[in-house]
């Protein structure tokens, strides 16, 4: 019964919530990294709850986030390692924590802009005889669901087409523009359309689009996809 109590990770001590999530001799490199927990490195703490009014009695804007962040990936992996899978190594917790929680900020910041922009720009007509593919991807975290539109109009401004579906979580919100992206192109030749302008929110995916280099980002593979469904067009500009 007493080995089940020590901690895997170090193999040494008790293993209490305290000690699983700062205590243990393995994770002190992971709190090293936030300046906050750096002066405290050495601190004994008797409980959670006095680790955490211990750290942010020097109150600074977002360090509770980023702690929070950190710890649900020291619990998590902690969690992973004990049913025998793969867990993100310990030297990889913090910046994958860090990614994380500046990814879940630019999700929070992305859908109020995209909704001011939605009352800023003026949707302009194509030049007939182009039909313009405006498409636009959204991401629903509750449902860890996603969900792309797509709205073609001739330069009258009729509706020639449209569609939307839902998706699964994709990684980023610049995945789903990306995956947006394709599945416009891939909606305006079905209904056979050969003339299109395509138009969406997130210019980085609109730049990789018209090609020339190579695209490193990791939707990299769904921008090629584009790329080559682009040439099926008589004419597809961005
Ligand atoms: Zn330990």
């Amino acid at each position: 019964m007493k080995s089940y109590d020590v901690c895997e990770s170090c193999g040494e001590e008790a293993e209490d919530t305290i000690h699983a999530l700062w205590e243990c001799q393995v994770l002190k490199e992971i709190w090293w990294e936030m300046e906050i927990c750096r002066r405290n490195l050495f601190t004994r703490f008797t409980c959670f709850r006095d680790l955490l009014t211990g750290i942010f009695q020097a109150t600074e804007p977002n360090q509770a986030e980023s702690f929070a962040y950190v710890a649900w990936g020291i619990w998590t992996k902690r969690n992973t390692a004990r049913m025998g899978q793969t867990s993100t190594p310990y030297q990889k917790i913090y910046a994958e924590a860090m990614d994380r929680l500046q990814e879940f900020h630019s999700v929070q910041l992305e859908q109020p802009q995209s909704a001011q922009s939605v009352e800023q720009t003026r949707w302009c007509p194509p030049p007939a005889p182009l039909l313009k593919v405006n498409f636009d991807g959204a991401l629903f975290m509750e449902s860890f669901k996603a969900g792309i539109g797509v709205v073609i109009r001739d330069s009258a401004g009729n509706v020639i087409g449209a569609m939307s579906e839902r998706i699964s979580l994709p990684k980023t919100v610049e995945d789903v523009e990306a995956l947006a992206c394709r599945r416009a192109m891939e909606f305006a030749l079905e209904i056979g359309l050969h003339q299109v302008v395509l138009e969406g929110d997130s210019a980085t995916v609109l730049n990789s689009n018209k090609g020339g280099l190579p695209c490193m980002a990791p939707y990299g593979n769904i921008i090629e996809d584009s790329i080559i469904l682009a040439s099926q067009f008589s004419h597809c500009s961005f």
